[in-house]
């Protein structure tokens, strides 16, 4: 692809406001106009949908998703260099891109989008891409804000997130990835495409969330993987105690065999184990505290 739109190169965009990359800032630019198009269609078709970057740098991602289609972009970054070439873009396209400049980890981003669907779609500073996953994953009220997220990450984190039971990365971000969401490596990303050049190879994620995932409270289903897979290599009668209730109550409630390992429980388990031990602290009608640790 030789042009997204009429805008100058992003190498004389960089050089013009001396955005060398900071690491850290996490900052590892994407040029490839093919690849950043790839990366703004991962998620379907943009037309009529606003969309939250994270990170927009000198805005190799934010041209693609403007011209792919999106009817307005967001762009949150903290970088200060980056903001007037941001504002060359935004001039370029009136009314279809904001700039917010800031940390996106401080900006509340429901309240920057108005009415029509919302989508986060992002090439992350990976120092806070887990960080701000597990923040987006944690939305309340669920379903959330957005329809979907496209999201850049280290190959590394991008396995942690779509794994299953049993598999080396299987741990409590793919319970919560897997509980709210179908999360789902689109395509691997070489280093060579990034500059500079990160050490690994990166992935893109989609994440779509579940219209209704199994009930349970969230903050207990985090209690419970932090238990579990806080010794993982323990079986679960054990590593179940430091939840503080006998572990014996919430396997019998569950079914769930005692001596098998975090790592082999489905998502359906964990919801059920942090169901039982929602129902084991909530005290009996008598006051009794039924299932409280003695
Ligand atoms: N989207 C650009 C691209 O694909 O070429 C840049 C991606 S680069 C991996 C990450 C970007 O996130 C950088 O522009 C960096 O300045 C920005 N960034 C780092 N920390 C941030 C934070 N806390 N809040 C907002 N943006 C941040």
């Amino acid at each position: 692809m030789s042009a997204l739109d009429d805008l100058p190169p992003l190498r004389e965009v960089i050089r013009r406001h001396d955005l060398s990359a900071k690491k850290s800032l996490g900052q590892n630019f994407l040029l490839d106009l093919n690849l950043t198009a790839r990366i703004a269609r991962a998620g379907g078709p943009l037309d009529g949908i606003t969309v939250v970057e994270i990170g927009p740098g000198p805005g190799g991602l934010t041209r693609a998703l403007i011209a792919c289609g999106a009817r307005r972009v967001i762009a949150v970054e903290r970088d200060s260099r980056a903001i007037a070439a941001l504002e060359e873009i935004a001039a370029h396209y009136p009314g279809r891109l904001t700039v917010v400049p800031g940390d996106a980890l401080n900006v509340d981003l429901a309240t920057c989008l108005d009415d029509g669907p919302a989508r986060i779609v992002a090439n992350l500073p990976y120092n806070i891409a887990t960080a701000l996953l597990v923040r987006w994953l944690a939305t309340e009220p669920w379903p959330p804000w957005f329809d979907m997220m496209v999201l850049m990450f280290q190959r590394e984190v991008a396995e942690r997130i779509v794994a299953t039971p049993g598999e080396k990365p299987y741990g409590r971000l793919a319970v919560l990835a897997g509980w709210r969401t179908h999360a789902k490596i689109m395509f691997d990303v070489a280093p060579s495409a990034f500059v500079p050049p990160p050490k690994v190879t990166s992935s893109v994620v989609r994440l779509v969330p579940r219209a209704a995932p199994l009930p349970c409270t969230r903050s207990t289903l985090e209690r419970v993987t932090a238990a579990a897979f806080g010794q993982r290599r323990k079986m679960l009668r054990q590593s179940l105690r430091a939840l503080g209730v006998d572990p014996a109550l919430l396997l019998a409630a569950t079914g769930i065999d005692g001596a098998v390992r975090a790592e082999e429980i489905p998502v359906e388990g964990f919801v059920a184990l942090a169901n039982a031990l929602d129902a084991a602290s909530t005290p009996s009608q008598d006051g009794a505290g039924e299932g409280k640790p003695a």
